[in-house]
């Protein structure tokens, strides 16, 4: 037996163990249009000066709970006391083929929303090519005039919180600051393609990060959603509402960077438990699954494992293992 490493990604979507789906879809028809030059797009100013924060839902069409947030502020008035913000409602195509008794159908359209961001791709969208890739070309005029962006999802399997930022730039402190308490996960992005967050725009001086809230379609995940947003806008300084003070403060977030991605090889995977996304476990070369012949082992202490996928199919991504990084300062 052997501990192996691999590194290729993609996900499967096995039935059992799937959040209930707890959420109706929002009318999110006043803001269909938008009212910036890209449609579902809503850009709010401040009466002073200040940064540009984004906040971006629906990348993947069927987690909506980010967009159910987005809509209850926008609903109840919100404004930056400073700078502008900008909520987007990214795929709203997709959204509208959202069907609960086939939940995980309307993710995306021809492709992954969330792995077009590569700007040879985007370069060449006017020339044809996806849905995705499409929509991704005619937002990105909007993103570049972000300073900070917060892109909001869910999870399809039972985990906790995390938000995601891209290795090397200043997205984690960014997310350290929207004040959450869940873990940071810095990673190198996804074989498959870029994510928005990875888009050189989100290299400095602007950062990006990207919330896992939770479940896909619980209320909690909404919850957190608006937590991060008024968090976000309370880190830049946007927010002055008496209303929305600052509760106690968590913890700092602990920290990771993922350092290998465990791939499926056989249809034999299988996790040793059912392990929750946010699980640490204390000891290196712990095994966690067997997949076929191989036994796979943690590769460092205190390893986190980042969403895993219960029963992955061959070639998929099992989970991603991040090894704890040392808080600042
Ligand atoms: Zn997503």
């Amino acid at each position: 037996m052997e501990c192996r490493q691999l590194n290729v990604e993609l996900g499967a979507l096995p039935r059992e163990s799937w959040s209930d789906v707890d959420l109706v879809p929002p009318d999110l028809s006043p803001w269909r249009c938008g009212n910036a030059d890209v449609p579902g797009f809503i850009t709010l100013r401040g009466t002073a000066p200040g940064p540009h924060l984004g906040v971006v839902s629906l990348i993947h069409g069927n987690e909506f709970a980010g967009a159910i947030a987005l809509d209850r502020l926008l609903r109840q008035g919100l404004s930056p006391s400073r700078g502008t913000l900008t909520f987007g409602f990214a795929h709203l195509d997709a959204f509208d083929r959202f069907d609960p008794a086939r939940p995980t159908a309307s993710r995306f359209i021809d492709e992954d929303l969330n792995r077009v961001w590569d700007p040879a791709r985007l370069a060449e969208a006017d020339a044809g090519g996806s849905t995705e890739l499409k929509r991704a070309a005619a937002m990105l005029p909007m993103l570049r005039r972000f300073d900070r962006l917060l892109d909001l999802h869910s999870m399809l399997f039972a985990s906790d919180s995390l938000i995601l930022t891209p290795d090397g730039g200043d997205g984690a402190e960014f997310a350290g600051a929207i004040g959450l308490g869940c873990a940071i996960v810095s990673d190198f992005g996804h074989a498959a393609g870029p994510r928005m967050i990875d888009h050189p725009h989100f290299h400095g001086p602007a950062s990006a990060c990207l919330l896992e809230a939770g479940p896909h379609w619980h209320r909690a995940s909404v919850r957190i959603s608006e937590n991060a947003v008024l968090g976000a806008m309370r880190a830049l300084d946007m927010l002055d509402r008496p209303d929305d003070a600052p509760a106690q403060r968590p913890p700092p977030s602990p920290r990771a960077r993922v350092i290998v991605t465990i791939t499926a090889r056989s249809h034999a995977f299988a996790f040793l438990h059912p392990y929750r996304g946010g699980t640490i476990i204390p000891r290196a070369g712990t095994p966690i699954a067997r997949d076929g012949g191989d036994e796979i082992c943690t590769p460092c202490d205190d390893c986190l494992l980042v969403m895993p996928t219960p029963h992955p199919r061959p070639g998929h991504t099992a989970v991603r293992l991040a090894a704890p990084v040392p808080m600042p300062g």
